[in-house]
């Protein structure tokens, strides 16, 4: 495993870790102390260590959900706006068959 710097998992504070000296884990589930020496490598420090290739396939994988869930709550809005115009066009359609004097069938 040569030097190359991680991608840490969500809900861990790398900077908290490295003041109080506990474990993070990575998104290809690599578990070290962060320190200002090895950073999020978790080795020896590289400057010009690359990602690590797991932890970026992981991330975009993670990316692409988060982009699906995005367009997911997107199509909810819609849905729901689309769902409260038809309760409202009704309401109108009623009320203007009220003002006529029409029966009105609910
Ligand atoms: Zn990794």
């Amino acid at each position: 495993m040569g030097t190359v710097n991680h991608r840490i998992r969500p809900g861990y504070d790398v900077t908290l870790a490295m003041i109080e000296g506990t474990e993070v884990r990575s998104l290809c589930a690599i578990s070290f102390v962060p320190t200002v020496q090895v950073g999020t490598s978790g080795l020896a420090t590289d400057p010009t260590a690359p990602d690590c290739p797991e932890c970026q396939d992981l991330y975009d994988i993670t990316r692409e959900a988060w982009e699906a869930k995005k367009r997911r709550n997107a199509a909810n809005r819609d849905l729901y706006a689309a769902k409260k115009r038809y309760r409202e066009r009704v309401d109108e359609i009623l009320k203007a068959r009220e003002h006529q004097g029409e029966p009105v069938h609910h």
